[in-house]
């Protein structure tokens, strides 16, 4: 595996593979990597001749300064993992090579970007759309792989390809969990040991709910999740949507849309958690 740093770098590399007619999987992370990610790499390159993964923190999508100083960095144990991993290339930039000019670029996602994340992460989406532009247009990937625990962005890298008039195939992966349920988080690190016991509870939560669905309606469920999350005083509960799993609004009943979606946000000891679950 190669690590490179520069643009410059990567690109060569990409010429030479397309030179070569190589397919591209690329697979981006902020790093910390687990075996979320690893099972994004690990399905790239079942489907591509080359696997690159970018591993940065990404600046202009953390609007919480404190969010971004406590991000976990661990690039030594990042980069044994990708090779172990069969990556063929880490692209780890720095700051200024990502962005050596003040970015001006601002997307916008419409209503994809008017719930859950959106209104209480303002610029984020944009901040994720700025930086993927950039990787896309210098990997020049076929596939591009995304985790499904961050459904949101999912949806909204499925619109940014759109608006780009891209033709990279996005390919959602599933969530990937601990032995108990946890799903897999870069932040899971920084939960003190006894929060991490009890962080089970949301995804065991998440399925209760999935069990309420034949017998009580949307508002019921949703509040059943929040109050049962809320008995347990250490959490504290940001949202649960319950939402269409393509257009991400709010639905009123089950019987409003084909593929319905719960996405929920979670404060545990300090460290945001976020979980999602599919109703049908
Ligand atoms: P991040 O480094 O948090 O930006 O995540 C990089 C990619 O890995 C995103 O597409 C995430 O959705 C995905 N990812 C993170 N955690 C998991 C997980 N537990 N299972 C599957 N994919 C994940």
């Amino acid at each position: 595996m190669q690590k490179i740093t520069t643009v410059e770098e990567l690109q060569h590399f990409i010429a030479s593979a397309y030179e070569q007619n190589k397919s591209i999987g690329f697979v981006p992370t902020m790093g910390a990597l687990h075996d979320g990610h690893l099972s994004l790499v690990a399905r790239a390159c079942k489907e591509n001749d080359i696997v690159v993964v970018s591993v940065f923190v990404n600046p202009i999508q953390f609007n919480n300064p404190e969010d971004l100083a406590k991000y976990p960095r661990t690039i030594d144990a990042d980069l044994a993992k990708l090779q172990k991993a069969n990556a063929d290339v880490a692209f780890v930039p720095s700051t200024e090579e990502m962005y050596p000019k003040p970015v001006t670029e601002v997307y916008h996602f419409g209503q994809l970007e008017e719930v859950m994340e959106g209104p209480r992460r303002p610029g984020h989406f944009s901040g994720v759309a700025v930086v993927l532009r950039r990787l896309f247009e210098l990997v020049q990937p076929q596939r591009a792989y995304f985790g499904e625990k961050d459904f949101q962005q999912v949806a909204v890298v499925r619109d940014l390809l759109r608006q780009l008039h891209s033709d990279i195939q996005l390919v959602p992966c599933p969530i990937v969990r601990e032995a108990d349920g946890l799903a897999m988080s870069s932040r899971n690190i920084r939960l003190s040991e006894a929060d991490r016991k009890v962080a089970p509870l949301i995804y065991a939560t998440l399925k209760e709910a999935v069990l309420l669905k034949d017998y009580v309606g949307i508002a019921d469920t949703k509040a059943f999740a929040i109050e049962k999350l809320k008995l347990c005083k250490v959490f504290d509960p940001e949202y649960f949507e319950i939402v269409n799993d393509t257009t991400l609004q709010p639905v009123a009943r089950w019987d409003e849309a084909t593929g319905i979606v719960g996405c929920i946000t979670v404060w545990l000891g300090g460290v945001r958690l976020i979980d999602m679950i599919r109703f049908k």
